[in-house]
């Protein structure tokens, strides 16, 4: 006899899987634009965007059509042959960026760790082994593999795994002049995110991000914009560099890119993509034809100039609301993000607590997300539809009336 269930419940997870993870009970079976549907049947508005990857929501016509036609064609050749997909995909990516080179891969770890070693390669074949140093920020979160989370600035991501990586400084986010007092000629790399995501979303002062720009310039260091979360639309522009006037020279891509297929990329320039050679680097499923043939589509449908100015619309609108439940509910005040990508700061009493707001939001069917312990996180669809936007936020309003509920006045000024 097995020694496991038999049925496919939250139960098998702590029986088969490694607790790297604490999902809730419901497990998810089906979904269609901005709803889902779990095992009971139950339905949830999805204001989660599985991390702000679903950019097009679930089981997108024109997504699915694309994954069908490629999966009856050719799903797998390796890199030993090019695909049309992946030529097609880079093509279209170098007509929309700044980007004369594209670089896949299956994640956005992957792709920050393309863009960390193209730096270092980079510098050493032009400058000398001495210019290796990549300064990155405190609290960034750049992916899971050793590299990553070194270069991240959450010590808790690293805690266990040493040695670390060397050669990599940490300043705060939005510090223009404690980057000035450490960046040198021996700084390769400045890394950072326009808008730190998982962090609790906090936009990158336009000022500081151009003052990147120039230190960088001075020193001969690249700038590398993690655009893993803030790109593919979520921003309200097709990537967020856009908006603010500041070039990188290497950008990394994943999550909204494949519209929920694993896929990640490297855009950067042609002299600095000639850093690396061939056999430099690699991956065996990076630009594989089914996940750049999705991708390609999902940027098509996202680059067109309708659905970016719909996600500006609906930022404005859905930010209006949370300020009006701000007010009412006061379980958070500041509001913060651009486009689709919005934090909520919960305040001073409900500090260290965003995930409960997660289990009570699948209570009352809204799927919702945090950043860090102190932000509520919202990251839908692009194309969320009207009625959805709207049910969802009925169903977060009864998310903060029952928080207050649960929780007993203990009057003002008691943190
Ligand atoms: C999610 C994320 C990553 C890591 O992407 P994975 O696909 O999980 O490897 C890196 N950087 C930022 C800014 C992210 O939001």
């Amino acid at each position: 006899m097995s020694p496991w269930n038999n049925s496919i419940t939250r139960d098998l997870f702590d029986q088969v899987m490694v607790p790297t993870y604490n999902p809730p009970q419901a497990i998810p079976v089906r979904g269609e634009g901005s709803r889902v549907w779990d095992q009971q049947g139950r339905e949830y508005i999805d204001f989660a965007g599985g991390i702000a990857v679903t950019c097009l929501g679930h089981a997108h016509p024109r997504l699915l059509s694309a994954l069908q036609k490629q999966a009856a064609k050719v799903w797998h050749l390796s890199n030993v042959m090019t695909n049309e997909p992946a030529l097609r995909l880079a093509r279209r990516l170098c007509e929309l960026t700044f980007a004369e080179r594209v670089f896949f891969t299956n994640s956005g770890a992957e792709a920050n760790e393309a863009a960390l070693k193209l730096s270092r390669k980079h510098a050493s074949a032009r400058f000398g082994a001495h210019k290796h140093e990549i300064i990155a920020f405190e609290q960034a979160f750049h992916g899971r593999t050793l590299f990553t989370v070194s270069v991240g600035g959450q010590p808790k991501y690293t805690e266990g795994f040493e040695p670390l990586p060397a050669g990599i400084r940490h300043v705060p986010y939005n510090d223009l002049a404690a980057v000035e007092a450490v960046i040198s000629e021996r700084t390769c790399a400045v890394i950072v995110e326009p808008i730190l995501g998982e962090a609790g979303i906090v936009p990158g002062d336009p000022t500081f991000l151009a003052g990147l720009r120039t230190l960088c310039d001075r020193n001969s260091a690249l700038l590398i914009f993690d655009e893993i979360q803030t790109g593919v639309g979520r921003t309200g522009e097709l990537y967020a560099y856009m908006g603010l006037g500041v070039t990188p020279d290497i950008l990394t891509t994943a999550k909204g890119l494949g519209g929920g297929i694993p896929i990640g990329a490297m855009l950067t320039t042609a002299p600095i993509a000639a850093s690396f050679a061939v056999g430099s680097h690699g991956s065996t499923y990076g630009g594989n034809p089914l996940a750049c043939a999705v991708a390609n589509e999902a940027v098509a449908i996202v680059s067109e100039p309708a659905l970016l100015a719909g996600v500006r619309a609906r930022h404005q609108e859905l930010t209006d609301a949370l300020r009006l439940l701000a007010a009412r509910y006061g379980v958070f005040d500041q509001i913060r993000g651009r486009g689709l990508l919005i934090g909520c700061a919960l305040t001073e009493r409900w500090q260290g607590r965003a995930r409960e707001f997660l289990r009570m939001g699948l209570d009352e069917g809204v799927m919702l997300l945090v950043a860090g312990a102190d932000t509520l996180r919202l990251a839908p669809s692009l194309v969320i539809p009207q009625a959805d936007l709207d049910e969802g936020l009925r169903r977060l309003e009864r998310v903060l009336a029952r928080a207050l509920a649960s929780e007993p006045s203990r009057g003002d000024g008691d943190g």
